[in-house]
């Protein structure tokens, strides 16, 4: 279990008096926990972020959200963006993949956990009410894991039902992770999608250090299927290696035995990519990583990515692949640019049109 992780827990002042907070600490007993005044006080500037971030995986911070849970997901401009929105609920993960954003992106030592989920459901009704029309695909996994800690936090058991009958809402629960057996007695639920990023076996126990095996993922989206909720898959970041294409095929072979291809609402596709800076600490922190090893170009967006031409061979070939193991699953592209989206899939969305695929792929037509 992901939460025999936590050596130390970070209590905000604040958010002790929150039912999620109560519930955290009554399930890590054992663990020290010390109350701070605010979150900004845990300052990290000036300190060594390779090092402190390596003890930010075993430390949880539970504090209160005092902005909106509900944001725009951060695209990227010149790249097709699929309109998802994000329900930012922490920030962080106990999971350490070498290749992992965040870690150019938190500021504070820990597993951030927002406990005041009073307000998150709060601001949902709030926005469902001023737009009941509005199609919403909504993600908890932007930054962080959407199943790591929710033995702890208890919140999919919050949200799912809200989600019921909820006409043009659609949850995405994002993971890495396969525990859920907490939440199937809550399905059938058309609304509520459970997705997995997924990786080749070869690539995970490198790169996604404590993340569950492809075959446990596997087995967690068929239990979901077999619940009542439909899924999803994340080819993303796509990793090359050599030997990447036989790889990959049998990992794509292996989705399509495991799951009915008519239960997949999508799959996405993402070469790897990160910020330039990324790549230094990358090196520092996982110095065996293969993710390091690879030439990258400077794109148009300011990240390093694979050339251009190998991104297009990787995804055409699991294209390729995918239609054959998946034949009903809707396959996209995630921030990629109109001139890969054509040479890869011979056809190029704008940002409106991805989005009414994926919308329609789920929703009844009106
Ligand atoms: S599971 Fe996601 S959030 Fe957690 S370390 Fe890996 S990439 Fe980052």
């Amino acid at each position: 279990m992901l939460a025999n992780r936590i050596r130390r827990i970070l209590l905000e002042e604040g958010a002790r008096d929150y039912p999620m907070a109560r519930r955290i600490l009554a399930r890590l007993p054992a663990v020290p926990v010390e109350v701070i005044q605010d979150r900004e006080a845990l300052n990290t500037s000036g300190r060594d972020r390779a090092a402190w971030l390596a003890l930010a995986k075993t430390t949880l911070l539970l504090a209160v959200q005092k902005g909106p849970f509900w944001r725009d997901c951060p695209g990227t401009k010149d790249y097709i963006c699929c309109g998802y929105q994000v329900l930012q609920v922490g920030l962080n993960c106990p999971m350490d993949c070498t290749y992992c954003v965040l870690q150019g992106y938190v500021n504070v030592p820990a597993i951030t956990v927002f406990v005041n989920v009073e307000d998150l459901l709060e601001e949902l009704e709030a926005r469902w009410t001023e737009n009941p029309a509005l199609v919403w695909r909504l993600g908890t996994g932007e930054f962080g894991d959407s199943l790591a800690l929710d033995s702890l936090m208890g919140l999919n058991e919050l949200l799912i039902p809200r989600f019921t009958g909820r006409g043009r809402a659609i949850l995405e629960i994002k993971s890495k992770w396969p525990q859920l057996e907490h939440l199937l007695s809550l399905g059938p639920n058309r609304q509520v999608i459970f997705a997995w990023s997924l990786n080749p076996a070869e690539i995970i126990p490198g790169e996604e250090k404590f993340a569950a095996s492809l075959e446990s993922r596997l087995k967690a989206a068929a239990q979901a299927v077999a619940a009542g909720f439909r899924v999803a898959f994340h080819f993303d970041p796509m990793i090359y290696f050599p030997g990447w294409e036989e790889a990959y095929r049998r990992t794509v072979e292996r989705l399509g035995a495991a799951v009915p291809s008519q239960a997949i609402a999508w799959i996405s596709l993402g070469g790897l990519r990160f910020l330039p800076p990324l790549r230094q600490l990358i090196l520092q922190r996982f110095p065996k990583s293969r993710i390091a090893a690879q030439e990258m170009v400077l794109a148009p967006d300011g990240k390093l990515r694979y050339f251009k031409s190998l991104r297009v061979e990787m995804y055409a070939r699991m294209r390729e692949w995918l239609t054959q193991a998946t034949p009903e699953a809707l396959l996209y592209l995630c921030m990629e640019s109109p001139r890969v989206w054509q040479e890869a899939f011979g056809f190029t969305p704008d940002g409106e049109s991805l989005s009414r695929l994926l919308d329609g792929r789920v929703l009844p037509p009106r």
